[in-house]
């Protein structure tokens, strides 16, 4: 079969491997729409992963089912089906007290396109297909039914990270897809006042539409002293990091207030330690909360938020931006990853 890999840190091309064969309670799965990710970008472009050779890439795919293996319950070939870009083992020892992100490992549950092949390609293998697949709904467009798989359960999980409250105020660094899904997430939880740091004219209209307030331009000034003038030196209860390099967690530091909470869902593809502001985290002793966290993944999360798309609390289609035809226009969709256009917010290819 085709298949679209990184061929080592740095290079990409097409390739032809063998189509995969289902294990007893897996499926192969035939890709009708799939999207690449920034993460797709930081894994060959700066080897965020470390040395990868002839990996297929993606993982944000819906599909349809062509081969189960025999223990497999609940789908059949033929199924429309939304996979998580997390697909865990849910059989191992972690499962039982870590989250189902670290099973088998620190970041085992991400498999596609970093410790297995992704599903850039004609077709692709998911493991344990009961517990990893969902029903594609017939109301759901593929355009929003791909956003699910990551850039949904991603912003929402650093909503759920930050642990917003009715009423507060969050800033949300960064409004690529991922930002402008932990906006829309925060909205949902209850957020008051919505701070959206961007620069991109469509992210921050998508941004206003998912229900930040406030837009601050990263490149007027300092981040920092712009959102501490807007809350009259206040800072925010909760911060959520989506975009920038590791410096940036000096602005989330300053500008959370004091037992407030700092979620990165960022992807550090560079850099050797993360600076934390000494005085700004109250010498240690402020009470500011940092996490850090994998998009949760499997059966169930996916279940979920195909109901809040369904039930029409959220349309993830409208960061769309670049829909293409073929399987060939992969290669394009990625590059326009890379390069980041200012009118782009998400690249779909249907196949
Ligand atoms: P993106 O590049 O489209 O969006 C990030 C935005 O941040 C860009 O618009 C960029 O201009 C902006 N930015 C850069 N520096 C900034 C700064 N100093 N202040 C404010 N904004 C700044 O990327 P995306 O697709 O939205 O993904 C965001 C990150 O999430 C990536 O690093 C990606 O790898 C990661 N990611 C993580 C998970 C996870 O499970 N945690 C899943 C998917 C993606
Ligand atoms: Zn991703």
């Amino acid at each position: 079969m085709k298949a679209f890999a990184m061929l080592k840190i740095g290079e990409t091309g097409w390739i032809e491997k063998e189509k995969p064969v289902a294990g007893p309670y897996d499926a192969i799965v035939k890709p009708l729409a799939v999207a690449p990710c920034t993460s797709d970008i930081h894994t060959v472009f700066e080897g965020g992963v470390g040395e990868r050779n002839n990996m297929i890439l993606g993982h944000e795919a819906v599909g349809q089912v062509v081969e189960i293996g025999d223990e497999v319950e609940d789908f059949q070939p033929g199924d429309k089906v939304v996979v998580p870009a997390i697909t865990p083992s849910w059989n191992t020892r972690e499962i039982q007290n870590e989250r189902h992100q670290h099973s088998g490992g620190m970041l085992a549950g991400w498999k596609f396109s970093n410790i297995k092949d992704g599903v850039f390609a004609e077709y692709f293998h998911v493991d344990d297909a009961d517990m990893n697949l969902a029903h594609l709904p017939e109301n759901i467009s593929l355009e929003s039914a791909v956003m699910i798989t990551d850039m949904m359960t991603t912003g929402f999980h650093g909503a759920e990270m930050a642990e917003i409250e009715f009423g507060d105020t969050v800033a949300v660094i960064g409004i690529g897809p991922v930002g402008l899904m932990a906006v829309a997430g925060s909205s949902l939880k209850g957020a008051g006042r919505i701070i959206a740091v961007g620069s991109r004219p469509n992210c921050v209209k998508v941004a206003q539409e998912y229900g930040a307030h406030d837009i601050i331009n990263y490149k007027n000034g300092d981040t920092a002293e712009q959102i501490m003038d807007l809350t009259d030196g206040k800072g925010v209860d909760r911060t959520i990091i989506a975009g920038g390099n590791i410096n940036i967690f000096s602005t989330a530091v300053k500008i959370t207030k004091a037992n407030g909470n700092i979620a990165n869902i960022n992807y550090f593809g560079e850099g050797e330690n993360i600076p934390i502001n000494r005085a700004e985290w109250g010498c240690g002793m402020a009470h500011k909360t940092i996490r850090g966290g994998l998009c949760p993944g499997g059966r169930v999360r996916m279940e979920k938020l195909i109901e809040l798309v369904k039930y029409e609390k959220i349309d993830p289609s409208m960061m769309a931006t670049h829909v293409y035809e073929g399987i060939d226009k992969i290669e394009d969709a990625l590059l326009l990853m890379k390069d980041k256009p200012r009118d782009l917010i998400k690249p779909v290819v249907k196949m």
